[in-house]
């Protein structure tokens, strides 16, 4: 298969904005890529080369790419710098100079997806000494052998921003439409997979049945369960039936551990593997889970080196680094509180209930000051159920989640939903809650912010239907130095028109792509004509907005936009609040 054919239905997709358009679209491209090539063009589809556990990302910044634009068009830095300035985009930085260059110079090979794909694997496997000029050679070379339009995607892939507006769903949709079988079939077996690309060189392969036979192995990270939200105790137990198992919510990093004898891997939330980072969880996990092959989660909380006290989650930041881990595992300790467990030795338990997962849990968790298990309990009684609530919050827990703990209290893997409920403190008077919200256009700034951006448009996640809703206008909050960042990052991930995922009246000064999420405050939530969350919802023509939002210095670089706060979510607090309201109105009279 021709790069030039993939350029070709990346240039359609790019031209919608239509989802169901882009669906057929891509189920074009799918039948029509042999099956061998089905996963590499999932990947590239996405902007990467492989899963993320794999670990191997192309490390491509756009300071990098531009330079072998640079290389291969031979124009001056300045130019360079100007266009990029203006379009935000290397790949429309590389359609201009190279186009340009083309004219004079007219002598493409046709490359093929393998050939680029491979070269691609190349730079990703760059590392150590001299890998940055390995990189740009291997870059160069590319782009001096492609049309100028093959050069534009093969930029987009390597700094892993297509601007497509195609997401995974948007791709397990397309599958499904190809092989037949449901979405959810798909869904399934990505989750349990965190590999778009073996789903869909499985689909071709092998066919639906290929799909249905997914199961979980051990070194393949499982897509989390999610949780939803209540804000009384009440409430929480009457989507539980009255009965729940009701922990600690721990205020750490989510790990999901997978055991193989000897061998420890360390998944994040994002399915990214962390294990380099923590020494010490793999040496615990060895010597205190008493299994040959687990996959378990748990969640990492870091701990005072004098107390042995919970700290602020922001302390893990400490782990993040790439030297002197060791030096970091002692400065900064911390405790592991496993909470559920998905496999083990030979078993699947993602299908098995709540109470039999973590009976088995509790059998192989051998505590120690390290490694500990959440701490919970049955609870049937709304008061019961605030107590430990506020035993949890004394003990610097966020609040407490209820799990259910009937027959279909199954894990569901990569899924929001009842079976677990989270109670957070915050969530009890009049948005002293924070939501996590998506950015999605900007806004140029005046006066002290002229030639930074003054303001972001915000954006919740309808989870249903896959769209982002604009909820607020946020510009406070920011201080000098986030200004300058938040301006360099939406400049990297500016669209030149909405994204197609986004559902907007306003109009911003520059569109940007979902990607990148930020923690908000505001006063409070009202209606609002001009704002598309949960819109019709409450009233016609009428969203949800945020009143007077302020960004809480809190830049959630661990959540990818659709792990922001849901349309439906706010549209929950929203109730909340009226009933908070009612109620103080009632007591008044
Ligand atoms: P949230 O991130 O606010 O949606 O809350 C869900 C998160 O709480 C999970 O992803 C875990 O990282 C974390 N968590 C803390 N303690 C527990 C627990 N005992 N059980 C499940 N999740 C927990």
């Amino acid at each position: 298969m021709l790069f030039a054919v993939l350029a070709s239905y990346y240039e359609k997709l790019e031209a919608t904005t239509k989802r169901l358009e882009m669906i057929d679209i891509l189920s074009e491209l799918f039948s029509k890529t042999p099956p061998e090539l089905m996963d590499k063009v999932a990947y590239m589809t996405l902007g990467e080369v492989y899963p993320a556990y794999r670990g191997l990302e192309l490390g491509v910044a756009e300071k990098l790419a531009l330079k072998a634009v640079q290389r291969v068009s031979g124009a001056r830095e300045t130019t360079i710098s100007q266009l990029y300035a203006q379009h935000g985009d290397v790949g429309s930085v590389a359609l201009i100079l190279l186009g340009q260059k083309a004219q004079t110079t007219l002598s493409f090979q046709e490359l093929t997806v393998e050939y680029v794909y491979s070269s691609l694997e190349q730079i990703a496997k760059a590392s150590g000494p001299g890998a940055q000029e390995t990189k740009l050679a291997i870059l160069s070379r590319i782009l001096s052998q492609t049309s100028p339009v093959e050069a534009k995607h093969i930029l987009r892939i390597v700094t892993g921003n297509m601007r497509l507006g195609v997401a995974d769903m948007t791709i397990l949709e397309a599958l499904a439409k190809v092989f037949g079988g449901s979405k959810e079939e798909f869904e399934r077996a990505y989750n349990l997979s965190s590999d778009i690309g073996l789903v869909a060189k499985t689909a071709a392969l092998e066919g639906l049945n290929g799909i249905r036979d997914f199961r979980i192995r051990v070194g393949v990270p499982v897509r989390c369960m999610l949780a939803e939200r209540l804000s009384t105790a009440e409430e929480i137990l009457l989507k539980t039936d009255g009965r729940a198992f009701v922990e600690h919510k721990y205020d750490g990093e989510r790990m999901q551990i997978h055991k193989s004898r000897e061998t420890v891997l360390i998944f994040s939330r994002r399915q990214e593997n962390i294990t380099s980072q923590y020494p010490d969880v793999v040496s615990a996990v060895l010597s205190n889970i008493e299994a040959d092959e687990a996959i378990m989660e748990c969640e990492a909380v870091p701990v005072s080196l004098d107390t042995g006290e919970m700290l602020p989650f922001q302390e893990l930041m400490h782990r993040r680094r790439k030297k002197e881990i060791e030096k970091a595992v002692e400065e900064y300790p911390i405790t592991l509180y496993f909470f559920d467990l998905l496999y083990l030795d030979g078993r699947d338990l993602t299908n098995s209930t709540f109470l039999e997962r973590r009976t088995a849990l509790e059998k192989i968790v051998k505590p120690s000051e390290t490694v500990k298990l959440s701490y919970g309990k049955l609870v049937t009684t709304p008061e019961d159920l605030d107590k430990l609530f506020n035993e949890a919050v004394e003990l610097g827990c966020e609040g407490v989640i209820a799990k259910s703990v009937g027959e279909d209290s199954v894990y569901r893997a990569g899924a929001r939903g009842w079976q677990w409920i989270k109670y957070k403190r915050d969530y009890r008077s009049e948005m002293i809650d924070t939501v996590d919200l998506v950015v999605v256009g900007a806004f140029h700034g005046r006066g002290r912010r002229t030639g930074r951006y003054g303001a972001l448009l915000m954006a919740s996640y309808d989870d249903e239907r896959d769209v982002f809703q604009t909820v607020c206008k946020v510009g406070s909050g920011f201080k000098d130095e986030d200004l300058e960042y938040f301006t360099n990052l939406v400049n990297s991930n500016r669209l030149g028109h909405p994204s197609p995922r986004l559902e907007t009246v306003l109009e911003a000064d520059v569109w940007v792509d979902p990607r990148i999420v930020l923690e908000i405050i505001g006063a409070e939530i009202t209606l609002s004509p001009t704002h598309t969350c949960a819109k019709d919802s409450i009233k016609a023509g009428h969203g949800l907005a945020i009143r007077f939002p302020r960004y809480t210095g809190r830049y959630r670089d661990d959540r990818k936009a659709e792990d922001a706060t849901t349309s439906k979510e706010i549209l929950e607090m929203y109730r909340r609040q009226l009933k908070r309201i009612e109620a103080k109105v009632s007591e008044e009279r």
